[in-house]
């Protein structure tokens, strides 16, 4: 069995407690293999373990059945381990434990890959050798995909190196099982792989199964997990306007991700974000504060100063300052996202204009109405080309700038405009 699968979840917080964790569930994984060895009467040694991998050495099985049965074994009495362990994390109320059967699965799961030495390899091989070639160029595509798409947008420089581990682990893989079909390194006598259509029917049955039970389980731990479970719950009571209630809930769901994602993974920013917003809207500004500095700061860093997540942090912070009466931070902050609105929208575009309207609003508050004016005005020639004059959008523009006018003392101007 192989370990570094388990990088995919993205998250493996340096808890110790994971590597003892793991390496109980990789021994539960062997001990499958071993039981099987064990009733097919092929003698086996005790698992050995480097590392991030392990494997037991057995005698060759008598036909590719048996050593397909045998391979089997281990995915499946792992993941049924992994899945106990899912088990009495949830009703011990353990996050870590329900994740490390999140991971256990995900780890099985990489074994039923198509490649030898995988696991998956030999079950493959076993029903048909040429497919083995087929499946295992799939696989990696399918598997360098999946970490790609799973790192691309949140590029730490720790996910960065995780996503090449994995992409190290897909290439070494699949140059190894390339090496062994062109080297034929196991020569295997023909009858070997003479084991029948109707086994061969129920292993490539039996394979199928196992990954669907697995993609199902993993998704079963996900979903109940106690950050997800807590999420909901507190998103349900927001809805009902029970905010006090919600926010214990909101904090321990943040609490078990920073735990488990670690307090700079994206699946943790966006729960810092959820309850930032909660506290803005229990008006307790000043909690809120360091949430969306947080948010930005690592936002920032991780996803760019550009990035839509950063821009929208930006424009989170810059409300709350505004609530505050911190009204020169928020106007510096709202100015850097009208910069880059402008120059990657352009400025006549909808989104750029909300942002020119609520600089000129700002500048407004602040009595600086010269440098609101044009921004005012420059909204209003916007909403007349879009929506039209007489549009009631339009028309709050109409009287915010002949409001405007009038406190600038321009009331011959002001006039037609607020009637
Ligand atoms: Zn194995």
């Amino acid at each position: 069995m192989w370990g570094p699968g388990a990088l995919l979840q993205g998250g493996l917080a340096f808890n110790p407690l994971y590597g003892v964790g793991i390496t109980s569930l990789i021994a539960i994984h062997e001990a499958g293999h071993v039981l099987a060895c064990k009733f097919y009467g092929i003698s086996s040694e005790a698992p050995v373990f480097g590392g991030a991998f392990a494997y037991i050495k057995h005698d060759v099985p008598v036909d590719a059945y048996k050593a397909a049965m045998v391979a089997l074994a281990g995915p499946v009495v792992g993941s049924l381990g992994a899945l106990s362990y899912a088990g009495v994390g949830y009703y011990m109320d353990s996050p870590i434990l329900m994740d490390l059967g999140g991971t256990g699965l995900v780890l099985n799961f990489m074994n039923l890959l198509p490649i030898r030495p995988l696991d998956g390899g030999s079950i493959v091989r076993a029903i048909s050798p040429a497919l083995t070639v087929g499946f295992a160029g799939a696989s990696c595509v399918g598997v360098g995909a999946l970490a790609v798409s799973g790192y691309t947008s949140d590029v730490s420089l720790l996910n960065t190196a995780l996503l090449y581990t994995e992409i190290g682990l897909v290439v070494g893989l699949g140059s190894i099982a390339a090496y062994n079909i062109i080297k034929k390194t196991e020569v295997l006598p023909n009858k070997y792989f003479r084991i029948g259509f109707k086994r061969k029917a129920g292993l490539f049955a039996a394979y199928v199964a196992s990954i669907a039970a697995m993609i199902a389980a993993f998704g079963f731990c996900r979903e109940n997990s106690k950050d997800n479970l807590d999420f909901k719950q507190a998103e349900k009571l927001k809805e009902q306007g029970k905010l006090d209630e919600a926010e214990p809930l909101y904090r321990s769901a943040l609490e078990v991700r920073e735990r488990v994602f670690g307090v700079e993974h994206k699946k943790t920013l966006l729960y810092v974000s959820v309850l930032g917003l909660l506290l803005e809207e229990q008006g307790k500004m000043e909690e809120a504060e360091p949430l969306y500095r947080r948010v930005l700061e690592v936002g920032e860093r991780v996803f760019g100063v550009e990035h839509e997540n950063t821009l929208n942090s930006v424009g989170n912070l810059g409300r709350l300052l505004w609530k505050q009466g911190k009204i020169e931070e928020a106007e510096k902050l709202y100015r850097r996202v009208l910069e880059v609105r402008e120059r990657v929208l352009g400025v006549e575009h909808e989104v750029t204009l909300i942002y020119v309207s609520i600089l000129g609003l700002l500048l407004k508050k602040q009595g600086k109405f010269d440098e609101a004016e044009p921004l005012i005005r420059r909204v209003l020639e916007g909403r007349e080309r879009v929506l039209g004059v007489e549009h009631e959008v339009t028309l709050i523009d109409v009287s915010i700038l002949g409001l405007l006018l009038k406190k600038q003392g321009k009331f011959d101007e002001a006039e037609p405009l607020i009637g």
